[in-house]
């Protein structure tokens, strides 16, 4: 398409269509592939983006473009964002305009989007006078120890380096490479290194990190290295700090830039990207449950990668199995880094078996008696102690006292917790919360059942009085985490009590003993990935413990002492053997990483609907794919007044996968519309 003829083209828009209608481009009006233009679809103003795909003839009903979206070049959309979307869709089983509306969330208005730009222009541009001294302290303060390339200089240790030679080894090799370094052995440095290198030769880097460890701690850190040239970018960002990084993306085109940022990251407008970097690789949240496109962050990494003919790194203490499985197969190289920067070996693991324990009553509440003489000893010696407890609350259900009833949220088929600070009731899953009440069946007494994370602060206060403990978990609001964590960081605080929040990232100099408490409920979840997600969860948290001064400890007290998870974090298996082990497993039962699984999840408030359209749309897809399981409840099947159904597909890893996925596609975009169910169904690839 002339950029000046006047025609037909499609135009992109945020929502889940499954097609592109056509506009017709007024007189004079320049538009190419990517341009975002304003056009009206039933009724509504949106946003859109051209496709390059014109039509000579006259469509039929066509309306006009309204007119031309900002100026460039912040609106336009470049050709390999809309071939990545356009992966991102037919991979992931959703619309491109879904992915579009991810990627461009229209929140800020117009004139938000064009301030920001212009904001985000001047600052690019070259220092004024005031600023310029600021600059040339900065960089007098860094001169010391410069290196060449400019920033902090970086001495890797010999384990290091060797790990970095790998990496480069692998890249040479065209290989993707897989760094499994144990926690403290400095990965970070690592990525550092390599992105110097890239930044050197002229190309970007975008690093990746989960969610909840992009702390400031981080950012500084990498920030010493690379100044101006790091940019952050977190989900939840809003839209004019995405214009402002997306300006920043462009002006540093020549200069280079480090962007450092959640899974969101991946849908910035890179260019010339030279290494994608995936830290703590086998986390769970780089998935996004909903909306659709439910992606994963360290998947698409990849696909960004290849298309940008960039190098791609992961890391990880305890890859997932998807990625060794690739070392396997060979299409990934594996480098190990087993040394920890400031010296010692890893904790050691300590498994407290609490039936026997409580057989001979060596319980005392949850804690077990040899589990207190280690916080005990631990406490007389100045030294901090973790406790990890998967479940906030107090009570993790409420039971009759009278009648065995357990009190149920009224709009989830979950029990409620009971929250002692508040007295209330509460569901975790909706939000629903009452007033603490009697039994709702028989007016009897609602007795605690399973201890939360209050439980377990209050009975530790109770046990070591003399301790300073407090609680982390989601009930306390962001601004309070960063001030637990700190008083804790800076010993003020002895024992600290929470949740999985607790095992990312952050480096407590005093923390020695780090204890797990009601394990067993970690591995009961109807999950097939329990067993490697408990692995993954008890080794981060181990690695929290004696990061300086070495004897660090993890104690775990559990009633499955002979499971191999434990078995392996003992010593008594090695981690690769439990990798193989799980693998097989995986193997012999057809789950991932040997197949592809996808979940189809159908949710109604009418229960009766739900259990007819499930089957007739399974009865659907089994024409047509074989090997299709459901429709089954899933563990929890009632969720904000929805009931919920799943159907699950185990499709072979072959070539024939994606247009068999493709028709699964089609047949549920075409059973809700043929059924007016639209709205009730979500597709899943790759659940996690
Ligand atoms: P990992 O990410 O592998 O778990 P961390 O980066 O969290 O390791 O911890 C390693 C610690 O050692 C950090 O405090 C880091 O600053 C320090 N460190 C590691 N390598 C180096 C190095 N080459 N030079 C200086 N400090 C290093
Ligand atoms: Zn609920």
């Amino acid at each position: 398409m002339t950029p000046d003829s006047a025609g037909y083209v499609q135009v992109l828009l945020p929502l889940r269509l499954d097609w592109a209608p056509y506009y017709s481009v007024p007189e004079g009006m320049q538009v190419r592939r990517g341009s975002r233009v304003r056009v009206k679809f039933a009724g509504k103003e949106y946003s859109g983006i051209v496709l390059g795909t014109p039509s000579p003839q006259r469509p039929e009903g066509i309306k006009t473009i309204l007119g031309i979206e900002g100026p460039e070049p912040l609106v336009d959309i470049s050709t390999a964002e809309l071939d990545f979307w356009k992966f991102v869709a037919e991979y992931y089983l959703c619309t491109e305009g879904e992915v579009y509306r991810m990627a461009y969330p229209a929140t800020a208005t117009r004139q938000e989007l064009l301030r920001a730009a212009r904001r985000a222009k001047a600052e690019a541009a070259p220092p004024k006078k005031s600023s310029r001294k600021k600059a040339a302290a900065a960089e007098e303060a860094l001169q010391g120890d410069e290196a060449p390339g400019g920033g902090k200089n970086l001495q890797l240790t010999a384990a290091q380096m060797t790990a970095c030679g790998g990496i480069q080894a692998a890249f040479k090799a065209g290989k993707p490479a897989l760094l499994q370094g144990v926690t403290g052995s400095g990965k970070t440095e690592i990525y550092i290194a390599l992105a110097k290198g890239t930044l050197a030769s002229g190309r970007n880097v975008l690093m990746l990190v989960p969610e909840i460890a992009l702390e400031k701690q981080l950012e500084d850190r990498i920030a010493e290295y690379f100044g101006p040239k790091l940019l952050t970018f977190h989900s939840g960002e809003t839209a004019v700090h995405r214009a402002k990084v997306i300006e920043a993306l462009r002006s540093r085109d020549t200069e280079g830039y480090f962007l450092l940022g959640t899974r969101s990251a991946l849908f910035l407008p890179h260019c010339n990207l030279g290494l994608v970097i995936v830290d703590e690789e086998h986390d769970s949240s780089y998935k996004q449950q909903d909306p659709a496109p439910r992606y994963n962050g360290r998947d698409c990494a990849a696909v960004l990668a290849l298309q940008h003919k960039a190098r791609l790194l992961l890391g990880s203490a305890t890859p997932s199995l998807e990625s060794l499985y690739n070392v396997d197969s060979g299409r990934y190289a594996k480098v190990g880094l087993n040394e920890k920067y400031y010296g010692g070996s890893e904790p050691q693991t300590v498994i407290i078996d609490t039936s026997a324990e409580r057989k001979k009553n060596g319980m005392v509440g949850s804690f077990s008696r040899k589990l207190i003489a280690l916080i005990e000893g631990r406490l007389s010696k100045g030294e901090q102690v973790l406790l990890l407890r998967a479940r906030r609350a107090y009570a993790t259900a409420m039971q009759c006292s009278e009648c065995g009833e357990i009190a149920k949220c009224p709009r989830c088929n979950v029990p409620l917790s009971y929250h002692k600070d508040s007295n209330t009731l509460e569901c975790h899953y909706c939000g629903f919360r009452e007033p603490l009440r009697p039994c709702a069946k028989c007016g009897g007494v609602l007795q605690g059942i399973g201890s939360g994370t209050q439980k377990i602060e209050e009975e530790a206060a109770a046990l070591f009085p003399q301790a300073r403990i407090a609680r982390l978990d989601s009930d306390a609001t962001p601004l309070q985490r960063a001030e637990i964590v700190k008083d804790f960081a800076e010993g003020r605080t002895d024992i600290l009590v929470g949740t999985q929040i607790l095992t990312k990232g952050l480096d407590f100099p005093d923390l020695t003993l780090v204890a797990a408490i009601g394990t067993d409920a970690l591995l009961g979840r109807m999950d097939f990935r329990a067993d490697e997600k408990t692995v993954q969860l008890l080794s981060q948290f181990r690695g929290r413990a004696g990061r300086r001064s070495g004897g660090g400890m993890l104690a775990i007290q559990t009633a499955q002492k002979e499971h191999p998870v434990f078995r392996m974090m003992e010593g008594g298996m090695s981690g690769s053997t439990l990798d193989e082990n799980i693998l097989a497993e995986r193997k012999t039962f057809g789950f991932p990483p040997f197949c592809r699984m996808i979940n189809v999840n159908m949710k109604d408030s009418n229960e009766a609907r739900l259990e007819v359209l499930s089957r007739a749309l399974m009865k659907e897809i089994s024409e047509t794919i074989p090997g299709a399981v459901g429709p089954y409840s899933p563990q929890i099947d009632k969720i904000s007044n929805n009931f919920l159904k799943t159907i699950r597909l185990n499709l072979p890893r072959d070539k024939k996968t994606p247009a068999i996925k493709a028709r699964l596609y089609g047949i549920i975009r075409k059973f809700e519309e043929s059924r007016k169910w639209q709205g009730h169904t979500g597709i899943d690839v790759d659940p996690s």
